[in-house]
């Protein structure tokens, strides 16, 4: 880089961390001036900021209790009442579960979260309010996939159920924060991945398919979830969190490095960003393919197709980077398409922001419309209604 470049990317992460702080967080105007004084600091050693973590040790992966959340126990499932019954696969099914027309060509909701916190906003959501949204679509007969999966055509639900897709962005502590307790890591059951995880423990089919849209490198501890002693994270976590998502079967999505809102930039900064962000994803997986994208904010780059593929060479080491996105994550738009549908646009997957009770109304309606997508239980055939409904 000259040096001109790097005054100009010192603005740039000036500016868009700035935006993306306000954006994220509408605090108080006291928290916002101390955002900002935080921002002028970082700035000016923005190109270190937001390089690579380092590698978190293979032993203290493997050494602390952290996966003692995620085993599920059958005999202790809310949901074993009278009227319902085992499906294959061991899922459950309601009475009314088994009475749902199934149609492949329906809509599937994805979800959008960033905060997982103490209220509702904009931004963030009430962990309460998050816990109840897990029952709520539970209750309705939906069951978590991937973005992958959906790519792949691989819903594989029992006749009755729908899937649904659960997506965190910003990668904020709140969504999956540590406890140390005795040198142990424990994850803190008040966090996003806590109350998932006690969730599956009396929901046994439902699996850990929800989507995380990472940032490595933004400011206020959304760097990979936590670094710098933000609510009580450290730097030498944030490989691991990234790593325990992945083994638990959760999908890992890039949503650039530093949340930089991509209109405002050249084409060689939105390839770095997303370059950059996919690059972090591969030093804690290695080999890891990703797959898919959220746009921040949900703004498109000037070129578009520059949210699909390109690449990025390393100033100093001349190593190249090459991205190509399956799946690009719009901010809203409703219900998206079955992977079915003729119309289906990976490039351009439509979500709900968990605002309010919004979630509720649009999945109210698609079950009022007969717009939602209930599988057949047969992944050799397409379940396609008579008529075929909108609420687009
Ligand atoms: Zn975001």
């Amino acid at each position: 880089m000259t040096p001109r470049m790097l005054i100009a990317s010192a603005l740039f992460s000036t500016t868009s961390r700035f935006i993306s702080i306000f954006l994220m967080h509408r605090q108080s105007m006291v928290n916002q001036l101390k955002a900002a004084a935080l921002v002028l600091i970082i700035s000016a050693c923005a190109t270190k900021a937001d390089s690579k973590p380092a590698p978190a040790s293979p032993n203290a992966a493997s050494s602390a209790a952290v996966s003692s959340g995620n085993t599920p126990s059958a005999s202790t499932d809310a949901n074993s009442a009278q009227n319902t019954s085992t499906g294959p696969g061991g899922f459950h099914l309601s009475a009314e579960d088994s009475k749902r027309v199934p149609n492949e060509l329906g809509h599937i909701p994805v979800l959008e979260y960033h905060l997982i916190v103490d209220k509702d906003a904009t931004y963030s959501r009430d962990r309460d309010h998050f816990k109840r949204d897990l029952e709520f679509v539970y209750n309705k007969g939906y069951r978590p996939v991937t973005i992958s999966q959906i790519l792949d055509r691989k819903i594989n639900l029992p006749r009755g159920l729908s899937p649904v897709v659960f997506v965190f962005d910003d990668a904020s502590p709140s969504q999956f924060r540590y406890i140390e307790k005795n040198g142990q890591l424990e994850i803190d059951p008040t966090s996003g991945v806590g109350i998932w995880l006690a969730f599956r423990k009396t929901h046994p089919d439902w699996a850990n398919a929800a989507v995380f849209c990472m940032l490595p490198g933004a400011a206020a501890g959304h760097n990979f979830f936590g670094n710098r002693g933000i609510e009580g994270q450290k730097d030498e976590w944030r490989f691991k969190k990234v790593q325990f998502l992945h083994d638990q079967g959760f999908e890992l999505c890039n949503h650039t490095l530093w949340h930089a809102q991509l209109n405002k930039y050249s084409d060689a900064v939105v390839q770095e960003q997303i370059a950059r962000g996919q690059l972090a994803i591969d030093s804690a997986v290695p080999g890891f393919k990703v797959r898919t994208f959220a746009l921040p904010l949900g703004v498109w780059p000037k070129n578009r197709a520059l949210a699909k593929s390109g690449s990025w060479t390393d100033p100093k080491t001349h190593q190249v980077t090459r991205y190509n996105n399956e799946a690009i994550l719009e901010v809203s738009g409703g219900p998206t398409r079955s992977p079915y549908d003729p119309a289906f646009n990976p490039l351009s997957i439509t979500r709900i922001e968990m605002i309010g009770n919004q979630a509720e109304q649009i999945l109210n309606n698609m079950d009022k419309n007969g717009t939602r997508y209930v599988s057949d239980g047969d992944p050799s055939k397409v379940a396609k209604p008579s008529a075929a409904p909108t609420d687009k």
